[in-house]
């Protein structure tokens, strides 16, 4: 039933209810389009510049890293600066109203920046601009935008931007309605040097009722194991130290497969990989986070300690409403098995304060929960609601302000917890992955198992290292420390 909410979502597209794999002569089309845009580009007097501006998650990251992969194979170099750009691709996401705005603001400043340089082209993709009043509002407020494509076109972005740079097109939007295709074979441009995302499914199937995602996702489609597989074993190849499987909700990764491999099983087959690495997953839904992932993560040495389980309230009636699928009881017990297994794993969680119909006493719950549990970290969201789901039409009697007056105690509770768990670290040693420079020379940051952001001095060099280090100090979002050498004393 859900799912025929998802496909009436826009009216007046087109339906097509099945995922499809692109067909390889599908993507040789696009790879002759690249070739061809890099040949015109070439003869150009000045590589061309281009921007990517991400907003949003995880997977975000990623398709922009295959933006940039296919810009790269077009033959466009990447600025920073939004004036030299010859073109932007501002990438977006459609979670919250906040997301939103703020990309549109951007995308209004550029109104400047096209004036200086008319030739400038501007793109906007992803999850906002999937949505059918999105389009429109760019289409009316935004004549300067010349090309929207919505998430289901990331694979045939080569052909748009040929269509778009083509003289005196118009302006061009796509934004196929469908459930989903499935595509391999994309050249990725990767951000980092030690982190690399792996998605290893797209899409939701669960229709959390306040959540946008399934809409502009669509379908869960999970990439075979195989080309998972091969994938990371490349990635380790090419020296990267932390595997990061991207998915909306990993722990039904293969359920569209009809395959007997689950994401416990996948674990499995990435920690057995040879080499130096560490393996982070996010998200996982705690409604199918099940006692053989636990069990898995706890006898896999590369599964890094640490879970992302959000737990969106603490209260029945709204996890009920939320189409959740689980209790506040069910969620404790599944943190209780995780701690029995791993007492050290760090639990971050995503909590909602807001929902409407959210009642004093059903926030309580939510409360008590945070303060029984006491994750590690903790990211508040209040509701935004959405356009097209269920809770958007939800009634909603309490006001705005209180709303933000649970959100601040919500906080404020989660900061003495945060500032705790962090102090609890000081004087222990850890095994950290350097993985970038800090705020000044001579600063790296790096990460523990626990996924604990760590300042430290040292050099450049140590970037993609794993060291030891003992923890000198906390604040409540991170932690310094100074490497220790095998004898157990700091490092000159
Ligand atoms: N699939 C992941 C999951 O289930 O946790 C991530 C979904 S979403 C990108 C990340 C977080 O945004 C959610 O966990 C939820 O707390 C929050 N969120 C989603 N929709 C929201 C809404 N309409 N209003 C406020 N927060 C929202
Ligand atoms: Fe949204 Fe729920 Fe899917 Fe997460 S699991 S993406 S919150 S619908």
């Amino acid at each position: 039933m859900l799912y025929f909410i998802a496909i009436k979502a826009e009216k007046g597209n087109p339906v097509l209810p099945q995922i499809r794999n692109v067909t390889e002569e599908e993507l040789a089309a696009q790879r002759a389009v690249m070739a061809r845009v890099a040949e015109e580009n070439a003869a150009r007097s000045a590589q061309p510049l281009a921007w990517v501006d991400t907003y949003g998650c995880q997977q975000n990251e990623s398709d922009s890293e295959k933006l940039r992969g296919m810009l790269r194979e077009m033959g466009y170099a990447f600025t920073e600066q939004e004036a030299e750009a010859d073109l932007i691709v501002v990438n977006t996401c459609a979670v919250r109203g906040h997301a939103e705005l703020r990309a549109l603001g951007n995308v209004g400043a550029l109104s400047h920046t096209k004036r200086a340089k008319p030739e400038q082209k501007i793109v906007l993709c992803g999850c906002m601009v999937q949505q059918e009043h999105m389009r429109e509002k760019i289409k009316n407020s935004f004549p300067y935008v010349d090309l929207v494509f919505g998430t289901n076109e990331l694979w045939r972005f080569p052909e748009l931007l040929e269509r778009m740079l083509a003289p005196h097109r118009g302006r061009i939007f796509e934004a196929r309605q469908i459930d989903g295709e499935r595509f391999e074979g994309l050249p990725v441009e990767r951000a980092g040097s030690v982190r690399a995302w792996l998605p290893i499914m797209s899409g939701c199937n669960n229709f959390c009722s306040y959540c946008v995602v399934p809409y502009v996702r669509g379908r869960e489609r999970s990439r075979s194991p195989e080309v998972i597989l091969a994938e990371a074993e490349k990635l380790i190849a090419e020296g990267y130290k932390e595997i990061f499987l991207l998915g909306q909700n990993v722990n039904s990764y293969g359920r569209d497969l009809g395959s007997r491999e689950d994401f416990a099983w996948l674990l499995e087959q990435i920690n057995a990989l040879d080499g130096e690495f560490v393996i982070r997953f996010m998200t996982s839904h705690p409604k199918d986070a099940t006692r053989r992932l636990f069990d898995t993560m706890a006898s896999c040495p590369k599964v890094e300690r640490h879970i992302h389980l959000p737990f969106q309230s603490g209260n029945d009636r709204v996890l009920r409403a939320m189409n959740r699928g689980y209790t506040g009881e069910i969620y404790r017990e599944k943190v209780a098995y995780a701690r029995s297994l791993m007492p050290d794993i760090a639990i971050t969680s995503d909590v909602i304060v807001g929902f409407p119909g959210e009642t004093d006493e059903e926030f309580e719950d939510t409360l008590r929960l945070v303060e029984d549990l006491r994750f590690d970290m903790l990211f508040t969201f209040l509701f935004s609601p959405r356009v097209g789901t269920p809770a958007a039409a939800m009634a909603d009697p309490f006001t705005k302000e209180q709303k933000q007056a649970r959100f601040d105690r919500l906080l404020q509770a989660q900061s003495v917890i945060s500032t705790e768990m962090q102090a609890a670290h000081v004087g222990k040693t850890y095994r950290i992955l350097i993985d970038g420079t800090g705020d000044k020379p001579g600063r790296l940051t790096a990460r523990s198992s626990h996924n604990r952001l760590i300042h430290l001095e040292g050099g450049e060099d140590l970037i993609g290292a794993f060291r030891d280090a003992r923890i000198t100090d906390s604040t409540s979002w991170s932690l310094s420390a100074e490497l220790i050498g095998k004898d157990g004393k700091e490092e000159d």
